[in-house]
């Protein structure tokens, strides 16, 4: 028996229909609209959709900005203050050589800028001390220029500039790190990083060179240490008269002891080996203290922790400053460093023409005739 089946239809009117079918009727979209039904186009389909997430949107930017508007304001502000500090590195003046503190331009003869290749560059240091000697110029060296007051150069004299020479190789079984004397810590620590290692003793900042930390036997802020050249197996120095010696505890030992901290008075040091240690993160905790109980509190603290590093600063102000000056007499500098009139007796012993000068040698060390007071 045939069934009779009723199909009701809601059939928008003519005209809307036509639109829908022209955008594309496949795509429309069905919407109730009370006892009709509404057929929304794709570009209206969108543009609802917009309308409805934009608010939303907005949330998520403004939580965004909120968010990271600190970090942001943090990074501009650091990146304005160290393009403003960026001019105080030092330069070198026209005519002379300058250090961080910019305060003591001293006028030189000439700077030595070494080639990066260590052939070349030796080749250069030698034809530079025959000439010194000839001439009885003095000489002197600067890695990264960061010890104030002017007194590690001499007016008038030649100045070599060590920075080129910054190789180094890693011996990782033996944890011994061979660095050129040029090479900054900020080069040497993300080297040695990228192995699991890290500088055994170094300064609190690292724009210097080895050369230069070797040569002032800088202390580190590690707990119970002594200073860098307890880390230092051997380098290699370059005499005034041009040879090449090798200084370990067991090679040329005198000349070992006496250039690490030196100066640069004895030699120009070549590059060393250092021995290294495991890198290791650290968690920093800060306290305040009076200066009058100052050796105490440190002194308590890194006694109850095994602590690695510690370090106290001292609150500096203007009317307290000591700047970088050699403002000693020679009798308080030789109260100071008993071992002073040995450590200069055999600088004149390796260097008998006093080659390798500066202005510190001239105030307490010379001879009469060079001492600047
Ligand atoms: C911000 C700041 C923080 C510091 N923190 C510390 C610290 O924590 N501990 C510390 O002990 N000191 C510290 N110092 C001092 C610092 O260790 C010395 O100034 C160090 O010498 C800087 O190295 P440099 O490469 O700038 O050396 P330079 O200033 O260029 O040279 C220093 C001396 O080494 C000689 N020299 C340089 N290269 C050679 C070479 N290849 N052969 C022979 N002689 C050479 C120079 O003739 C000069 O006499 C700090 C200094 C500053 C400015």
């Amino acid at each position: 028996m045939p069934r009779t089946v009723l199909l009701t239809r809601c059939v928008p009117p003519r005209d809307e229909l036509d639109v829908a079918q022209a955008n594309g009727a496949s795509t429309r979209r069905k919407i109730p609209d009370g006892d009709r039904v509404q057929y929304i186009a794709p570009v209206e389909q969108r543009r609802r959709l917009r309308n409805a997430l934009r608010p939303i949107l907005w949330v998520l930017i403004a939580s965004g900005v909120a968010l990271s508007a600190h970090p942001i304001v943090h990074v501009a502000r650091t990146a304005v203050r160290e393009n403003a500090l960026a001019p105080l590195a030092p330069v070198w003046a026209a005519g002379g050589v300058e250090d961080a503190s910019r305060l003591d331009s001293t006028p030189v003869l000439r700077i030595v800028r070494l080639p990066a290749e260590e052939g070349p560059a030796i080749e250069l240091l030698r034809r530079v001390l025959v000439d010194a000697r000839a001439r009885q110029v003095p000489v002197s060296i600067a890695g990264a220029r960061h010890s104030m007051g002017g007194q590690t150069v001499t007016s008038g004299g030649i100045v070599v500039d060590m920075l080129p020479l910054n190789g180094m190789e890693l011996d990782e079984s033996r944890r011994v790190l061979h660095v050129q004397a040029g090479a900054r810590w900020e080069e040497v620590i993300p080297f040695l990083g990228a192995h699991g290692l890290s500088v055994s003793v170094m300064q609190s900042d690292s724009p210097f060179t080895v050369g230069g930390s070797l040569s002032v036997n800088c202390h580190g802020w590690q707990n119970d240490r002594p200073p860098i050249a307890s880390t230092v197996e051997s380098f290699r120095l370059m005499l005034a008269d041009g040879r090449i010696v090798r200084c370990s505890r067991t090679e040329n030992a005198e000349l070992f002891a006496a250039a690490l901290g030196g100066y640069g008075l004895f030699g120009i040091i070549l590059d060393a080996d250092l021995s290294v240690v495991p890198d290791a993160r650290y968690r920093i905790e800060r306290t305040r203290v009076g200066s009058a109980g100052y050796v105490e509190a440190l002194d308590a603290r890194v006694r109850s922790d095994p602590i690695g590093l510690a370090y106290g600063r001292l609150n500096v102000t203007r009317e307290r400053f000591l700047p970088y000056r050699l403002h000693a007499s020679r009798d308080q500098f030789a109260r100071a460093y008993p071992m002073q009139a040995a450590f200069f007796s055999l600088k004149r012993t390796v260097d008998p023409d006093e080659v390798f000068q500066n202005q510190f040698y001239r105030a307490y060390g010379g001879p009469p005739s060079t001492r600047a007071r």
